[in-house]
This record gives structure tokens, C-alpha cells and sequence, in this order.
């Protein structure tokens, strides 16, 4: 060991080095002829290896009672240039190589020169498991953390191709119903709330009328397809639709409707959903409503106005409430109702290029036309006090 400091350069030497003491280390413990002979006496005993967490003892060189011994401390002190530990006879050769290797490790001279050589605190274990007689463990690394694989991201449903218009020029009077809350005010509601809600049992009653005037529910799909490519509707079409996504729709109006086999759709404000928010809508709601035949459409992310708002806020609107209803439900939204019935030209423009085929607003009436901007549909208010009769009347109304 002392021979290669004639031939090595003096960074590599003193590693080389430092190794070379190590090594001589755990050839003590293990193979008595690898460093000095005769074999040192320490090693001969067969007394069982101590375990990993034994006292670690101080060093005591007065124990140093064997010529042989004293070599081998010289060697090693002569690699590491500084005093060597030395050996204790009375441990054994698993326990001295367990307890002086790290006090070697740790002298800040040992460092230095271990720089570029950091394997060895990975090594050093796996030579210690050899060493180990007893079967016990060897000293414990920090176990590496696997980090989880990485999941791909959710495949969205394709998209369902917007029928291409065939050109014709179709007109047809289909009230789309707009609702809002479907339940009975709270009695210190105001005027607003009033208004926009109505009672379970009036609901019922209007569509047991419609129902009886020869009234079927279609979706918007229904009604797109026959704008645009003249699929053929049922007599006496409406559309029922509700926004907000209110808890009352699930509690109230779905069982009215699959009651008496119709169908709605729900626009819904789906960061109000993530929200959890407990006046509207859960997810899980929402699917047992789709799973009815319901449609659930996009009412906006936080029914902010979509009026005079730019571009990048608009996509946001868009696209996030459309790619948020894809991902929980299984279904990208064809059909927008504006908060507060609020668009300008360019809600209309970003919807459109984010996919959806048709807006709906508050301006009311019933008469569509394949002629007419699909993103300024009309729809007809249902108020808290629009009896059956009235809502007849309406369906009937050419408007
Ligand atoms: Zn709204």
C-alpha cells in the first residue's frame, strides 16, 4: 500500500489509499492472509457476530498487545496519513469492521480524500451482509422510494362530429322550457328566488298538461339534428331545460320526469359542482342523471357573465367547463346556456371554435330556424306562477 504512493498521482493516490485501508479492513474481518501474515489472533475466534446496533467502544490502544496487530494498525495509519484506530481484540472481527469503519469514515481527513468515491457508503453495507454469521441484519440504508408509475392521462370520449347542415332551410316552433330551482321557496326568499322557482307539485301538474295537450320531450339533439339535417322530431316536440344545476333538479324534477318517461336537459356551472357545493349538484348526482336520459350541458364554470370578457378568459370558460363535464361524465357538451342570458359576439365565436354547436339565451320565443344563429337560441321562462293552463297556452304560442 505504501509502494503505490510512488506511482500514483496524488488525488488518485490518496483514494487509492484510503481504499486500500478499507479493504485491508474487511479482509481482517473475514480473510486473514489478504493484508498481513500471520493472520491477526483477532480474527481466529469463532465467536458469533455482534449485532449491528452493539455499543460502539472507544478506541484503546492499550489493547494493542500483538506484533501482528501493530503492523496492520501502521499500514492502515500509513494510508489514511493519520493515527489509525485500533483493533480491540476482545470484539469480533464482524463487530471491529461494523464499528471502525464509520469512525474512519467520519474523520474529516477521510472525506477529503473520499471525494469521487462515494460508492463506498453503498458497498459498504453489502459487505457487512457477507460478513454477518448470525443472520441479522445489516446495518439499514434509507430504502430508495419508488415513485409511482405514471398514469396516463384520462382518455376524453371523442367527440361526437357536429352534423354537417345540408343547407336546407328547415323552421320549426319547439318551446325549450327554461327552469331554475325545482322546489318550494324558503319563506324568507326574495322576489328573485320566488320567481325562479317552482314548487314539485306544480311541476308535476305541467307536465302531466303538456302531457295530456300531446306534448314529447326531445333533447337538443333532436332538435339540432332536424335543424341541421332534417332528422325527422316526434309531433308536438318540447324541450325541457334547467340552469344552475341545482340539488332540487335531482331531488325534485328527475323522478317527475322518468315518472312519466321524459327527458331534460341540465345546465350545470361546474366549478359550483367541484365545489361541492350543497345547493348544487354532485358529480355523482349528475351521472344518475345522465344514466336517466338526462343531458347535462355547459352552463359556464362560475356563471360569470360571458359578456365582454376577452379571449383567453372565454377559452377558460369554454374549455374548462367543457373538458370538466367530458371528464365526469363520459360526454363533451354540445349546447351552452349563458349565465344571466349574457353573450356578446365573441362568447359566441370561442364557444363555437371550443366545440359546441349551439348557445341558448333568455331572449324567449319558440320558432328556430336552420336560417338563424345557432348560438341565439330562444327559450320560453317558466316562472313559480305559471300554471298547467299557462304552460299549454305557451307550448302553443307562435312566437
Ligand atoms: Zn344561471
Amino acid at each position: 500500500m505504501i509502494v503505490m504512493r510512488g506511482f500514483q498521482p496524488i488525488a488518485k493516490q490518496r483514494a487509492w489509499s484510503v481504499w486500500a485501508g478499507i479493504f485491508c479492513l474487511l479482509a481482517v474481518a473475514s480473510l486473514p492472509t489478504a493484508c498481513a501474515a500471520p493472520a491477526p489472533p483477532i480474527i481466529a475466534g469463532s465467536v458469533p457476530a455482534a449485532p449491528v446496533s452493539a455499543p460502539i467502544s472507544a478506541p484503546d490502544a492499550s489493547a494493542m498487545d500483538n506484533a501482528s496487530e501493530q503492523a496492520e494498525v501502521v499500514a492502515i495509519s500509513t494510508a489514511l496519513s493519520r493515527p489509525a484506530s485500533p483493533l480491540r481484540t476482545e470484539e469480533t472481527p464482524a463487530a471491529v469492521v461494523q464499528v471502525m469503519l464509520p469512525m474512519i469514515l467520519h474523520q474529516p481527513e477521510t472525506q477529503a480524500a473520499l471525494s469521487g468515491t462515494v460508492s463506498i457508503t453503498v458497498s459498504l453495507p453489502l459487505t457487512f451482509a457477507a460478513n454477518n454469521e448470525a443472520g441479522q441484519s445489516p446495518l439499514a440504508l434509507p430504502t430508495p422510494t419508488l415513485q409511482a408509475p405514471v398514469t396516463a392521462a384520462p382518455v376524453l370520449p371523442e367527440p361526437t362530429p357536429a352534423p354537417t347542415p345540408d343547407g336546407a332551410v328547415r323552421t320549426v316552433r319547439v318551446p325549450v322550457f327554461m327552469y331554475h330551482y325545482l322546489s318550494v321557496p324558503p319563506a324568507d326568499a326574495n322576489a328573485y328566488r320566488q320567481d325562479l322557482s317552482v314548487p314539485p307539485d306544480l311541476f308535476a301538474a305541467q307536465l302531466d298538461a303538456l302531457q295530456a295537450a300531446g306534448y314529447t320531450t326531445i333533447s337538443l339533439y333532436d332538435l339540432h339534428a332536424y335543424l341541421t339535417q332534417g332528422a325527422p322530431l316526434p309531433d308536438n316536440p318540447v324541450v325541457i331545460t334547467f340552469d344552475d344545476g341545482y340539488r332540487d333538479n335531482y331531488e325534485n324534477a328527475l323522478p317527475a320526469l322518468t315518472q312519466r318517461g321524459m327527458t331534460a336537459t341540465f345546465f350545470v356551472v361546474t366549478d359550483f359542482l367541484d365545489e361541492d357545493r350543497p345547493e348544487y349538484l354532485t358529480w355523482d348526482m349528475a351521472r344518475t342523471m345522465r344514466d336517466a336520459g338526462m343531458n347535462i350541458e355547459s352552463h359556464g364554470r362560475n356563471h360569470v357573465s360571458l359578456k365582454d370578457k376577452d379571449t383567453d378568459y372565454l377559452v377558460w370558460q369554454a374549455l374548462g367547463s367543457k373538458e370538466t363535464l367530458a371528464y365526469e361524465l363520459g360526454v363533451a357538451p354540445r349546447f351552452v346556456s349563458y349565465p344571466a342570458g349574457e353573450f356578446d359576439a365573441l362568447t359566441k365565436e370561442i364557444f363555437q371554435s371550443a366545440g359546441y354547436w349551439a348557445g341558448f339565451t333568455t331572449v324567449q320565443g319558440a320558432t328556430h330556424s336552420s336560417a338563424d344563429d345557432p348560438f341565439e337560441m330562444r327559450r320560453v321562462r317558466v316562472r313559480g306562477t305559471t300554471t298547467p293552463e299557462e304552460i299549454v297556452r305557451l307550448a302553443g304560442l307562435d312566437w
